[in-house]
């Protein structure tokens, strides 16, 4: 069987390879067999190590949901009584956080800076400073919106300097950029399974310190379905989700976590840098200008500006590229108009290669 190959250079879905896409084609089983419970078990394990978590110390949590539920699930359940979370925010889904707090009505700050640039660190601890109620301290690490890279690692320094603990949303970093939870300060990461880890979406994960999760037991509830505690102590008691996990897609992230660990942290983060760079020079060539600082970039995210042409079209752009296998994606810069071309998933530099003239023709044409 052969499966027609896009080349996704959109934020996630990532392309994945035809092993991932087939690992899902298997016998029906009740995902409340042992047989599935053991596979979550070797999953969960698995996804520690490639954050570098001992496991002594922390534990992973499946949940069935895109990556935006692992955004509401920290911040409802991870805020005792009383406390207050900070959002150190400078792009789209640091303020899907905030949104995440205004809707379930959880104290927290909004330290909002450019999406141009990296968050003052003088300024995040001055506001720990004067709140000394700040118990959670909340950042994106790669802004997929934008492509700006956030110094987690000095985040979270902070963050335990004041007493409060670190939740970073790494849902486009984690399997990409290599992320040591104790060398950098992390307390919880997160991610989703179509993207680092390169499998289908609908499978999310949370890393965090097993004695943090344990503690929230007492924390006010704000969800049902999307409590971390709840959740931890189903897997504790049973091995399993407590209701209905994505039972295909649990087995397609099995694979491609083997395809993770044979081709290594290093090497897969070498080939994101290379697609990358192959994307620079291509735009570049074309003429095209980016909109973010290059040592602010996190190497998987390309933040172009449309160019300054009177029929300039992003549509038409998109649909000629689509039509030809590749897929582009508009921007989250309110203020700047963008498109993004990102380096996530099973590509390589030749694919770039052979994208770039498709992208000439497509402007040409306008
Ligand atoms: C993709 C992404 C998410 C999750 O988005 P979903 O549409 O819910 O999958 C969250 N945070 C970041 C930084 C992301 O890139």
């Amino acid at each position: 069987m052969t499966i027609k190959r896009n080349v996704l250079l959109n934020p996630g879905p990532a392309t994945t390879t035809d092993t991932v896409k087939m690992a899902q084609v298997v016998p029906d089983i009740c995902p409340r067999e042992k047989e599935f419970a053991g596979l979550m078990h070797g999953l969960r394990a698995d996804l520690l190590k490639i954050v570098h978590a001992d496991p002594k110390d922390y534990t992973s949590v499946l949940f069935t949901g895109s990556g935006t539920i692992n955004i509401d699930i920290c911040l409802n359940s991870l805020l005792p009584e009383g406390k207050k979370a900070l959002i150190v925010n400078n792009g789209a889904y640091s303020s899907r956080a905030v949104e995440v707090c205004q809707y379930y009505h959880l104290p927290h700050i909004d330290l909002k800076s450019s999406v141009f640039e990296r968050p003052d660190l003088a300024l995040v601890e001055k506001t720990l400073q004067e709140n000394p109620d700040i118990a959670l301290v909340y950042t994106t690490h790669h802004e997929t919106g934008t492509g700006v890279l956030n110094p987690i690692r000095e985040i979270g320094a902070l963050a335990h300097k004041y007493g409060a603990i670190s939740v970073f949303d790494t849902t486009s970093s984690l399997a990409m950029i290599p992320i040591d939870v104790e060398k950098d300060n992390v307390d919880f990461c997160m991610a989703s399974a179509q993207k680092g880890i390169m499998a289908m979406s609908g499978l999310s994960f949370i890393i965090g310190r097993t004695e943090e999760i344990r503690k929230s037991k007492s924390y006010p509830t704000r969800s049902y379905y999307c409590n971390l505690y709840l959740q931890y102590e189903y897997f504790e008691k049973t091995g399993e989700m407590h209701f209905t996990p994505p039972v295909q897609t649990i087995y397609s992230a099995i694979q491609a976590l083997k395809e993770y660990f044979a081709e290594g942290e290093q090497a897969k983060w070498a080939r994101h840098l290379r697609v990358n760079r192959a994307i620079k020079e291509g735009i570049a060539s074309l003429g095209l200008k980016e909109a973010i600082r290059d040592e602010l970039q996190s190497g998987l995210v390309v933040s172009v500006l449309y160019p300054d042409m009177p029929n300039w079209d992003f549509e038409k752009v998109h649909d000629y590229c689509y039509e030809h296998g590749f897929t582009i994606y508009p921007g989250k810069i309110s203020t700047t108009n963008t498109f993004r071309l990102c380096s996530l998933g099973a590509i390589d530099e030749d694919d770039i290669h052979a994208f770039i003239p498709v992208l000439k023709a497509a402007i040409e044409r306008l």
